[in-house]
């Protein structure tokens, strides 16, 4: 999360008076890194995948499964094993990835929670099919190293939200009350953010711009015994010195809801990302574009995390958890006091889904950019001075409408615009569901990227892979076959909202694009407009007349969209596309066949064969004979429900009985 740069961070009352020169010299930089990549070319795709984990920690004693603050000594422990060391492995610098192209031994990093770790395959996989079969042997790797760097009673576990984070009794190992000066939380202490100085600071300075806590209230889940209405009993009024919780005395904790109010409740959750190298500029804009409206269609088909603070919610996914947990907007930009110090009235926080898409291909309309986006306009007038494109100016004038949070006094005093520092300031702490990446310096090998950041993390490695393999196929199908997703953004945003109820991935319809081929593919003798490509098509194409862009999509299920609709007309099913695009190519059978087991698992979670991990965790706390019925899951259910995703992270994930038998639906 961001670049662990060292110095001495500005309070963010001494941040303000600096804000306006990190935007201009971030906006310097980037036009600089601009000006010299935008015509670099690299010609073979790299990609490469984050993993988030949660440390635990058990007391066999007491059957508790706990949160370890051991981060930083396990981070150590890895610093020094010799024999990744060695190999390259831990934190090698970039100079050291090219040296040793091909060669990934894994790299652990620190993430916001001190009691998250973060990894990644340490150098990108390769643009070849055949490794792909090489992810989920990495991801499991992954996984053993960071658990031989654990003590006995410690183990990573890949689960989006610790279910008992925030809870009124001990959830961490070792324990330390709640409150502290950072986070002033009246349910987590301080100790569980990540002591490097950016962490906190960062904790600090949105609490401090934002001027009261955050405020997160999540719709509780309604069982047999649930008290109804539901009053979070965990909110105790006066349990703080700080001023900031009379708001919960004036109603910040909401009836029927889960309340939550710090940052570690939304930071402190895993997901799964992954980053692609374009070969160009150009076609990093056409996969951001074109993932867009996926985001909120894998961020359902991921659901993972049910239950928040000790709570089962009426909610399967994270994403709006972080986003309030780190929305600094201030009450005249969230449109509750009238403006007079702010600028803008923000609708959305700083995590939150894309606004505006960027590309320039022909079939953009440029009704699909249908949201009024502020944007730093003297800052947008340098861009478009320096020569960049409008959707390209626009983009970044509006994540520059957002202030800097973390300063470091060095950084001011040491500017120089060959770096990347006061860029990265703002584009770092925009948690868009997709992010657009400039090369991080003007001479650096590395290209122009693209993050796909919406999905939650999966409790197996098989799944992890699966939907890691799934995007990356996407992206080449997109490519190859010139592929058209467009639809609104503010669609993209209502979609987002959908995804999180419980069950969306069976329950809910999403926006989605019914024509996805480009015209030339339209036009095909005798079969429907979305037939399948890989046939004859008809040598001159027509000239497209647009209609009325409402008429370019419509609402379908996930199942729709992966396995495709009945019918000649019907959407094809983007699992039929990625097939085409497989039998369009050279593949070995073997590859193919491996292929076809992780698709397998995206169809099988579409059509519900296969339960979410959302689904899975509810129905493992409703069945388990110490869950009261009450919604609330106690420190009996909780360990029991750890032990089995331990058990599920460390099975072979792909047809064993164990992993069939908790997933398959029953
Ligand atoms: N943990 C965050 C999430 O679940 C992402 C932090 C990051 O950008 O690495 O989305
Ligand atoms: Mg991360």
């Amino acid at each position: 999360m961001g670049l662990l740069s060292l110095g001495t961070p500005l309070t963010w009352e001494e941040a303000k008076p600096h804000a306006d020169l990190v935007r201009e010299r971030g906006i310097e930089q980037l036009l600089n890194i601009w000006k010299k990549a935008k015509s670099k070319e690299r010609d073979i795709l790299l990609w490469g995948d984050e993993i988030e984990y949660l440390v635990v920690s058990y007391d066999e004693d007491s059957k508790d499964a706990r949160l370890s603050l051991r981060q930083a000594e396990i981070l150590k422990d890895l610093a020094h094993d010799e024999e990744l060391r060695k190999a390259g492995g831990c934190v090698p610098s970039l100079q050291e990835i090219n040296q040793k192209p091909g060669q990934r031994v894994p790299t652990f990093h620190a993430e916001y929670g001190r009691f998250m770790l973060e990894a990644t395959p340490g150098a990108p996989y390769g643009g070849m099919l055949r490794d792909l079969l090489t992810v989920e042997p990495d991801m499991k790797k992954r996984r053993v190293i960071a658990k031989q760097h654990m003590t006995k009673n410690e183990t990573p576990i890949t689960m989006t939200s610790f279910p008992r984070l925030g809870v009124p009794e001990a959830f961490t190992q070792p324990y330390y009350p709640p409150h502290g000066p950072i986070a002033r939380s009246i349910f987590v202490p301080d100790e569980i953010i990540n002591p490097h100085i950016r962490f906190p600071t960062l904790t600090a300075n949105i609490r401090s711009r934002r001027g009261s806590k955050v405020c997160i209230n999540l719709p509780i889940f309604y069982d047999e015994k649930t008290p109804n209405p539901f009053k979070d009993p965990t909110v105790q009024y006066d349990l703080s010195d700080y001023p900031e919780d009379e708001d919960v005395r004036n109603g910040a904790a909401k009836d029927g809801h889960v309340y939550m109010d710090a940052m570690g409740f939304g930071m402190g959750s895993c997901c799964l990302q992954i980053t692609f190298q374009a070969k160009n500029i150009s076609e990093a804009r056409t996969l951001y574009d074109q993932l867009c409206p996926l985001g909120p269609i894998m961020l359902a088909l991921s659901a993972a995390s049910p239950i928040f603070k000790g709570y089962l919610t009426d909610i399967d996914c994270r994403w709006n958890i972080i986003s309030g947990a780190v929305d600094d907007r201030t009450e005249e930009e969230r449109g509750l006091k009238p403006l007079n110090e702010n600028k803008y009235v923000i609708p959305k926080s700083r995590y939150d889904s894309v606004s505006t898409y960027i590309s320039q291909d022909p079939g953009f309309r440029p009704e699909y950019n249908d949201v009024n986006i502020h944007q730093n306009l003297p800052l947008k007038e340098k861009l478009l001075d320096g020569g960049m494109d409008e959707p390209l100016a626009k983009h970044f004038a509006h994540l520059f409408i957002r202030d800097p949070l973390v300063i470091f006094s060095e950084s001011i005093k040491n500017y120089s615009v060959d770096n990347n520092d006061n860029f990265e300031n703002i584009q770092s702490t925009n948690w868009q569901h997709m992010r657009f990446k400039p090369p991080p310096s003007a001479e650096d090998a590395i290209g122009w990227r693209v993050e796909f950041r919406s999905m939650e993390v999966q409790l197996t490695d098989f799944e992890n892979a699966a939907f890691s393999i799934f995007i990356v196929l996407l992206t080449r199908t997109i490519l190859s076959y010139g592929l058209n997703f467009y639809i609104p953004i503010s669609k993209v945003t209502e979609n987002m909202e959908t995804a999180h109820r419980r069950d969306a991935v069976l329950s809910e319809k999403f926006y989605f694009r019914k024509q996805v081929f480009p015209p030339r593919h339209a036009n095909r003798s005798g079969k429907g407009s979305n037939a399948s490509p890989g046939g004859s098509i008809s040598s001159t194409p027509k000239p497209v007349e647009l209609g009325p862009v409402e008429n370019e999509y419509c609402l379908m299920t996930i199942n729709e969209i992966m396995n495709g609709q009945d019918g000649q007309d019907g959407f094809p099913g983007l699992i039929t596309l990625i097939e085409s695009y497989l039998n369009s190519v050279n593949v070995d059978v073997e590859t193919r066949c491996e292929l076809a087991r992780y698709l397998d698992l995206i169809r099988k979670r579409s059509n519900g064969t296969w339960e979410t991990a959302a689904t899975w965790i509810r129905n493992f706390v409703r069945g388990h004979p110490d869950y009261e019925k009450d919604s609330r899951v106690n420190s009996a259910v909780n360990y029991d429900l750890i032990k089995a995703a331990e058990v599920l992270g460390n099975s072979e994930g792909k047809g064993t009985s164990l992993w069939k038998g908790l997933f398959e639906k029953r």
